[in-house]
Order: structure tokens, then C-alpha cells, then sequence
């Protein structure tokens, strides 16, 4: 059960949704958007979180859209889990949102909200990281749409009254040769030990990380190093460790050394199921 009573509005409009939320600020209820409700409804059970108002953007339509329109591909916020793996648009995208949580809860999580979430693992956002994908973001003063790694600074840098409508990926990175791998401590549905995704563009590789830091990462320099192929794979594998550019996460799921153990096995294993490819 939720320990307090909080009010539930589902407005029509992305206007309203802002009005509301302005409204509801100046009224002391410290309002948040909600998506499919899953973190909201953990957190809130367990004291985690307290909010006077949600108001959710599942009747927005622009948050619903999921087409494909001039060279883009365009998925809104509030498209679930199980939809973008059911329409499968984007293979990487798909097997990633697949090994979020399970079916049930798939079902509910929408894209907004993973990318939103304050869960550090947000796997979501690694095929868009890799996709170099904009999104799009509507505030109190306007609408913006940017590019992911200019929002990205270890979270999407959005103000509490800032909705996410949209995500847009370049139909061109959408069929590009693909890995996806997410090793867990235990079971498989379960959050990550490390998950890795990758593409591989004409034979140059982006990779990017989640479980492995604090935050889901990409690193230029590690593709950079990675990508150096006048180097032995052991040693650029090494190399691109060496160069993670944060932290590697110490948690009850594995120390940083036995993740830097494990992620020297999937890199290892990338450049080889890359190699086939190209
Ligand atoms: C059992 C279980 C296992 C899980 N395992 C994983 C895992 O391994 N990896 C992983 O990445 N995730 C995992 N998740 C999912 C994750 O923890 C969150 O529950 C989920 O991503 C939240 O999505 P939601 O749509 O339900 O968001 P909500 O709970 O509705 O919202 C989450 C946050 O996002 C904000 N928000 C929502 N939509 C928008 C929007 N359009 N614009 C701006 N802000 C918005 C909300 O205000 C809130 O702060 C798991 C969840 C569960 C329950």
C-alpha cells in the first residue's frame, strides 16, 4: 500500500500537462510525471518517494506516437516496453528492453520513464546513446529538441517540470550489425552485472555500458581505442579498461575487479562476433 494519499491526472495536451504542473508546483504538491507508475509505486511503497500529484502522460499523443516519418524513426515517451520489442523497428533497441525487468512489467514500464528513472541502470537509453538519437523535450518556456549526448551528463539533464515527448533515431544506424549481452549475478531476469551494446558501422564500433559505472556510459575514447585495429585485441581490450572513464561500480553484485574480469570476456568476444561480420 501507498502510505499517503496523492491526487492522479491524466491531461489530453502537453499544454496541460505544464499548466497543471506549474499549478499543482504553486500549490505546494510537489508534483512528478508518471509513466507506466512501476518506480513511483515501489519507491512510494517503501517510503522512498512522496509527491501530492502525478499527473500522467499516457494520454498525451504525442507521447504515443510510434512511427516512422521522413528518415527518422520516432517512439514517444509513454510507449511501453512491450510495444517497442513487439514492433521490433530497432533489434538492438528490442533486445535490450527485453531483458528489462519480465513480461508483466515490460508491459507497463514505458520508454520516458527508464530514461527518467532514478534506478542507475536505465538500460533503455544505450541503443540511443549509440544512435546518437535526439529527444525531445517540452518545458514551461518551449520545446527543444537536442541531441542525446548534449542532454547526457551521467543523467538526462531535464528540470523537474521538463516532460520528455518524444525519442528520434536515424533510421540509418537502425539495421546496422548489432550485440547486445547483459551478464547478471544470478538469475536472468535480474539488473545488471554489466550490460554491453554495440553497433558496428561500416566496421568502426560503438559500444556502450550499464552496471558497469554509477551511470550507463559511452566513451569516445574507449571507441577509439577499440577501433584501433593495428593494435592486438588483447591489448586494446586492456587499454579501453584502463580508460573507463568513471568509477567501475563495487556493489553486493560483484566487486570492480571481477567486473573488469567479466567485461574483458565481452569485449573479447565483441571484436570476434564483429570480425565475422565485416
Ligand atoms: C522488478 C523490476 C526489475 C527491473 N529491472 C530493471 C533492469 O534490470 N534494468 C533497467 O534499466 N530497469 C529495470 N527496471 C525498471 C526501472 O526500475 C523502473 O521501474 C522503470 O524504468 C520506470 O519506468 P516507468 O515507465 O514505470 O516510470 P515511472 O515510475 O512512471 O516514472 C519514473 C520516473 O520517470 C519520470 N518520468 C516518467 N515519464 C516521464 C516523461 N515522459 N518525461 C519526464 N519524466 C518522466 C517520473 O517522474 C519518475 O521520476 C525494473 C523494474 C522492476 C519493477
Amino acid at each position: 500500500m501507498i502510505p499517503f494519499d496523492f491526487e492522479y491526472y491524466k491531461p489530453d495536451t502537453i499544454e496541460d500537462a505544464i499548466q497543471l504542473f506549474n499549478k499543482l508546483e504553486l500549490d505546494g504538491k510537489k508534483p512528478i510525471y508518471y509513466g507506466g507508475g512501476t518506480e513511483f509505486i515501489s519507491m512510494a511503497r517503501m517510503y522512498n518517494k512522496y509527491t501530492g500529484a502525478v499527473i500522467d502522460v499516457k494520454g498525451i499523443p504525442e507521447c504515443n506516437v510510434f512511427e516512422f516519418k521522413n528518415d527518422n524513426l520516432i517512439i514517444g515517451s509513454a510507449v511501453t516496453l512491450t510495444k517497442i520489442a513487439e514492433e521490433n523497428p530497432f533489434p538492438l533497441l528490442s533486445l535490450t528492453v527485453k531483458r528489462i525487468a519480465d513480461h508483466t512489467i515490460q508491459d507497463k514500464i514505458t520508454l520516458g520513464g527508464n530514461l527518467m528513472g532514478t534506478i542507475i541502470y536505465k538500460e533503455a537509453i544505450l541503443p540511443l546513446l549509440l544512435s546518437n538519437s535526439e529527444i525531445v523535450v517540452q518545458g514551461d518556456i518551449c520545446k527543444k529538441t537536442l541531441k542525446i549526448m548534449d542532454l547526457y551528463d551521467k543523467k538526462l539533464q531535464l528540470a523537474d517540470d521538463e516532460i520528455i515527448i518524444q525519442v528520434i533515431i536515424d533510421k540509418k544506424f537502425l539495421q546496422l550489425p548489432y550485440s547486445h549481452v547483459k551478464r547478471t549475478k544470478n538469475e536472468k531476469i535480474d539488473y545488471p552485472l554489466i550490460t554491453m551494446a554495440a553497433l558496428n558501422d561500416n566496421g568502426k564500433i560503438s559500444v556502450a555500458f550499464s552496471g558497469l559505472c554509477e551511470h550507463p556510459i559511452r566513451s569516445i575514447d574507449i571507441e577509439k581505442i577499440l577501433n584501433n585495429n593495428s593494435v592486438s585485441k588483447d591489448k586494446r581490450i586492456k587499454k579501453s579498461i584502463d580508460n573507463i572513464p568513471y568509477e567501475i561500480l563495487h556493489d553486493i553484485s560483484g566487486s570492480s575487479e571481477y567486473r573488469k574480469f567479466i567485461l574483458y570476456g565481452m569485449l573479447y568476444e565483441l571484436l570476434n562476433k564483429f570480425e565475422e561480420v565485416s
